[in-house]
């Protein structure tokens, strides 16, 4: 393949330190193992993973705050399924609806607002975790939820933005140096943003798609930078991400939500990282995540290492022994998008 052939031709002018890539999409993690990838390219190059899984990163005391409401008469808590087996500080929702909570699985959230309209004397509360990418959608629900009057259907918002982890990330964690930018929160947020990111931080950011094929490109990318010493924002995903992303989204988003600090999982307080809904919409809130949730790790588990890319999922001691996605310790093995069940499905543990 001519780009791996690139890449080796590059590493053979570098005489650098060994290059971690962090890529920062669930959905990146996947394909470098459904290609292969690790394996293709030189050892010289280690690619590790971020923060890109919303549920991995919701405090358990929001996860506590939904048990509560499922547990409550006449209530019933509409989630996604990954939400589900994510421990608060002592139950999950799957353990809630075992002990008669009242716990619903969406396929997609405007169901929410069939059910909401269905079940008239029931307080529905929806869990809105997500990324900018999700963001949308749980805008368009508001505006549902408005138009047709209805008054038993209200969101816990768990949404956080990417851009303030990532520069957190750059900051604080030293040994990361580039990125491997998340593709679908770029098709909302644009391009512009992390070339501010990659000037000031002084790494490459490289967008890419999601193909075996796109993502060797994007890595050949990032070691041309590095080994010519150019710190640039490149984006290798045009036929999707714009400089300025999608403005009708963002202006939806801008409608119903505002910035906000907030509390990450493993992390702690991250500045102007959550969307929220704006005040006069509070009535719409059934307790969404603030800076002043808390969070209880797990003992042994090493998620926040994950996170922060300071270990692989391989490297917890726990990871496919004590922890697997049948009998998960931390939020990283649960969830669809998390490092370590992604590492667990595709390894021989
Ligand atoms: Fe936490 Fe399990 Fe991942 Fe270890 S393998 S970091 S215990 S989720």
């Amino acid at each position: 393949m001519k780009t791996l052939e690139s890449i080796k031709r590059e590493l053979k002018e570098y005489d650098g330190k060994d290059i971690k890539i962090m890529e920062v999409c669930g959905t990146h993690t996947s394909s470098i193992f459904k290609n292969g990838i690790r394996s293709l390219i030189s050892s010289r190059i280690q690619l590790i993973s971020g923060p890109g899984c919303p549920v991995c990163v919701t405090a358990s005391s929001y996860i506590d705050r939904l048990l509560e409401y499922a547990l409550k008469d006449n209530h019933c808590v509409l989630t996604f399924g990954d939400m589900m087996k994510v421990k608060g500080s002592k139950l999950s929702l799957t353990e809630a609806k075992a002990m008669g909570g009242n716990v619903k699985i969406l396929y997609s959230p405007l169901s929410a607002i069939k059910a909401a309209i269905k079940s008239p004397d029931t307080q529905f509360v929806f869990a809105a975790v997500g990324f900018e990418t999700t963001a949308p959608i749980y805008a368009l629900m508001m505006e549902e939820i408005i138009k047709n009057g209805i008054k038993n259907l209200r969101l816990m918002t768990s949404i956080k933005t990417i851009m303030p982890a990532v520069s957190y990330i750059c900051v604080n964690e030293e040994n990361i140096d580039a990125f491997l930018c998340p593709g679908h929160v770029s098709v909302i947020t644009g391009s512009s943003l992390y070339r501010e990111m990659a000037l000031k931080y002084r790494k490459p950011f490289v967008i890419g798609g999601f193909d075996g094929e796109h993502i060797i490109a994007a890595i050949y990318e990032i070691v041309r930078q590095i080994s010519s010493k150019e710190y640039d924002m490149k984006n290798m995903y045009q036929s999707a991400v714009s400089s300025e992303g999608n403005q009708k989204a963002k202006a939806l988003i801008d409608k119903y939500f505002e910035v906000a600090d907030d509390y990450w999982r493993g992390i702690g307080i991250i500045k102007d990282s959550a969307l929220r809904l704006r005040p006069e919409y509070k009535d719409f809130d059934a307790g969404s995540t603030t800076s002043e949730d808390v969070d209880i790790t797990p003992p042994g588990c090493k998620c926040t290492d994950v996170i922060l890319g300071r270990i692989t999922p391989a490297k917890c001691p726990l990871f496919g022994g004590a922890c697997t996605p049948l009998n998960a310790v931390g939020p990283c093995m649960v969830s669809s998008e998390g490092a370590c069940g992604i590492w667990y499905r595709n390894s021989e543990v």
